[in-house]
């Protein structure tokens, strides 16, 4: 086995990485620009090892994209990258197979191969917005067109706050980090990150521990449906709001034990941020054949 790379296109920065046999051996992260800028970063990481081309590419990106064509769709997170045919420009850059899949379950491959390794787990991304990734028997669950696991997406609370998905009252839209800073704006009336809102509520805020205490129910509440549903051994969280975790844990715990059956056992990811680039070199080998690129 040679060398492989591992792409995580965030909203913010993007990471690239190359392993050798499944061990990261360098890595780069820089804001999040364009298409030309992931290639520069790929070579400048190859040229320092005297490394060429490598097996494979493999890059995860926020939803929606088209796994069959291998291009991003119109992403409103990453409006200037609507349209790139991430496959095809990253596969002549380098003259190797390219793979692309949504970020949360290039997530969920990462914690498969490299984090927990449980065979049955439903992992959720708790960020910005809210992401997810299936597995079961050690398998990721894709659907049709490779966008299942869009666990943010589940309506918890109808005429509920709009989800830019355009519903009301997803999970995302309850729990996420926009839906938090939003809830700020609106009940506070103050322009505030999730962030703050959380360390204000840590300290006392009563107005700022509503919120907050409204967005762990929403998680727990959503991580006792997926509980039922899949019988996972675990549910694996990462994402910027498990920063907090110290904090924020014991109301989400506590909200998904009273909505389960039996108390749902949640872990952090061991990877920290690097989950979704572990999943990204990880993605060649758990491709669905059926949605590969034509
Ligand atoms: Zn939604």
């Amino acid at each position: 086995m040679g060398i492989t790379v591992g792409v995580d296109i965030g909203g913010t920065r993007t990471r690239v990485a190359l392993f050798r046999e499944g061990t990261l051996i360098a890595r780069e992260a820089f804001p999040t620009e364009g298409l030309p800028e992931v290639v520069a970063a790929i070579r400048k990481l190859l040229a320092a090892r005297g490394a060429e081309r490598p097996d494979t590419i493999g890059v995860g990106a926020p939803a929606p994209l088209d796994m069959r064509r291998g291009v991003i769709l119109n992403c409103p997170n990453l409006p200037h990258w609507s349209g790139v045919r991430v496959v095809e420009e990253l596969e002549r850059a380098f003259s190797c197979p390219v793979y692309l899949a949504n970020d949360a379950t290039c997530a969920a491959i990462g914690e498969l191969e490299y984090g927990h390794r449980a065979r049955d787990f439903v992992y959720i991304t708790w960020s910005t917005g809210i992401g997810g990734g299936i597995v079961a028997g050690g398998r990721v669950l894709w659907g049709k067109s490779g966008q299942a696991g869009e666990v943010g997406h589940m309506v918890l609370l109808p005429n509920g706050p709009h989800c830019r998905c355009g519903k009301r009252g997803c999970l995302e839209a309850l729990a996420s980090g926009t839906g938090i800073a939003r809830a700020a704006r609106e009940r506070l009336h103050r322009e505030l990150t999730a962030a703050q809102v959380v360390e204000l509520a840590r300290n006392g805020d009563p107005g700022a521990l509503s919120i907050v205490l409204q967005a762990c129910q929403a998680l727990g509440q959503g991580i006792a449906i997926l509980w039922e549903i899949f019988e996972p051994e675990i549910i694996v969280l990462g994402g910027g709001l498990t920063n907090s975790w110290d904090y924020l844990g014991p109301y989400v715990l506590e909200a998904a034990a009273r909505m389960a059956r039996s108390e749902p056992r949640v872990e952090l990811t061991p990877l920290g941020d690097d989950v979704g680039l572990y999943g990204a070199e990880a993605l060649p080998r758990h491709y669905p054949s059926g949605l590969l690129p034509t």
